[in-house]
């Protein structure tokens, strides 16, 4: 398999694009070789500028729950265009998508769209702070929520519950409100409460997609809806990777516990950028115009973005056994590929839920970040490599989750399983 081209388009975009990408995780730093230039997908396919198909596993990270050019959003998406890219006017396609939204979810009854999810989460917690008229938040170590300054804090720093900034350019006084604690680990929500008594809100990751794949444990969630009732903290949920992916309606219809607040991206916009955040509506009634909290974007609730998303989202709910049938494909998925690890002498811990996957090369089950860590980093990248030269396209970071779409048949995953035994061997004969 050659990828020269994709080599030299690498080479290209580097001397014009910081590290050659527009996001670094693209880059594959963290499993080495070159990135893969795409050329076009379809279906479940990917097809690099060197002419080599891959079964897609990535997805954009998260959003084609269909899969490449679904014939439904690609056709919502040339008819809106049609009619014009952007007005910076209201549209009624903007009232539809909202309607559909607040359908799937108990715990919203109105929301705001924006083009990012780092755009949702920023503007969700200055609804939050706004609301409760108070400045700390609490964030889990090994959860991301966007890079906008507050929240991005780093990973790990165990003893501090008040957190640094992970990335130079972050002034510490921005993230001296930000309050670090450890996934699935109450004691340490409990240690920032104690620290202080001005808590808006904590935001969570119901299903953390950004260490790895680590579903949060329901008595946890349970606990920390306690925790903010009696501090009169807002939860809120960032479900901007999970939200249409992991069940169809929000972390609350599987746990029980109904946030705050809500957060969503990727799936919502079918593939083109839309975030959205959500409330009740006493709380959104805080937000510009109704209330003082300001928030806006010239290309907020976008015609042709909507339109997708509208496409999207309808077809989903149209297709309510859609995420059943996804489910068992992943967990068909996981359970191929971690027996064939087996064979190997290799351990994996693996999770499902929905169209989500996730695996480590770990020996013990994954709780939290500290746990994601303790990960075989150099096996995950012989996997990537493996794999990618069989033709199956898998993140580039081991702190990714997997994606299954519509698209991806049964008999795909059986090859993708054989794919895989066929490099763990390769792995252990070296
Ligand atoms: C992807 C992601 C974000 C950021 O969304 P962008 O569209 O990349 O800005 C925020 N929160 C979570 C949970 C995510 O997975």
């Amino acid at each position: 398999m050659s990828t020269n081209a994709s080599k030299k388009a690498f080479q290209e975009a580097q001397e014009l694009i910081p590290g050659g990408v527009n996001s670094p995780v693209r880059a594959f730093k963290s499993v080495g070789g070159t990135p893969i230039f795409i050329s076009e997908g379809q279906g479940a396919y990917l097809t690099d500028v060197d002419g080599n198909k891959y079964v897609d596993f990535v997805q954009s990270w998260g959003p084609l729950i269909f899969g490449h050019r679904d014939e439904g959003i690609e056709a919502a998406v040339i008819e809106a265009v049609k009619h014009g890219l952007s007005f910076g006017a209201p549209t009624e396609a903007e009232t539809e998508l909202a309607k559909l939204v607040v359908s799937f979810f108990d715990s919203i009854d109105k929301v705001r769209f924006v083009s990012s999810g780092t755009e949702a989460v920023m503007s969700a917690i200055r609804l939050a702070r706004g609301f409760t008229h108070r400045d700390d938040i609490v964030k889990f170590t090994g959860c991301y929520h966007g890079h906008s300054d507050a929240l991005l804090v780093e990973a790990g720093s165990g003893a501090v519950t008040f957190g640094n900034p992970s990335s130079p350019g972050v002034p510490a006084d921005f993230t001296k409100h930000t309050l670090l604690a450890e996934y699935n680990n109450i004691e340490s929500v409990k240690k920032c409460f104690a620290d202080s008594n001005d808590i808006a809100c904590v935001i969570i990751e119901p299903i953390a997609g950004n260490m790895g794949f680590v579903p949060a444990d329901k008595e946890f969630l349970l606990e920390l809806r306690k925790l903010c009732d009696d501090n009169g903290t807002l939860l809120i949920f960032d479900e901007v990777m999970s939200g249409f992916r992991a069940t169809l309606n929000g972390a609350e219809s599987i746990t029980g516990v109904i946030p705050d607040m809500l957060t969503l991206g990727k799936v919502i916009g079918g593939g083109m950028p839309v975030g959205a955040f959500g409330a009740r509506a006493e709380i959104m009634a805080e937000l510009s115009p109704d209330g003082p909290v300001y928030q806006a974007g010239t290309l907020s609730g976008n015609p042709v973005a909507m339109a997708a998303g509208f496409a999207s989202l309808s077809k989903l709910k149209q297709n309510a056994r859609v995420m059943a049938v996804l489910e068992t494909r992943a967990k068909r998925l996981v359970s191929g590929m971690s027996s064939a690890a087996a064979e190997q002498g290799i351990t994996m811990q693996t999770d499902v839920r929905g169209s989500m996957f996730g695996f480590f090369f770990n020996e013990k089950p994954v709780k939290n970040f500290a746990d994601a860590v303790k990960s075989d980093a150099g096996l995950y990248a012989a996997f990537h490599a493996g794999m990618l030269s069989e033709g199956f396209y898998f993140a580039c970071s081991l702190y990714e989750t997997g994606f299954i779409s519509t698209a991806i048949t049964d008999e795909m995953i059986e090859q993708t399983i054989n794919a895989a035994s066929k490099v763990f061997k390769a792995i252990k004969n070296g």
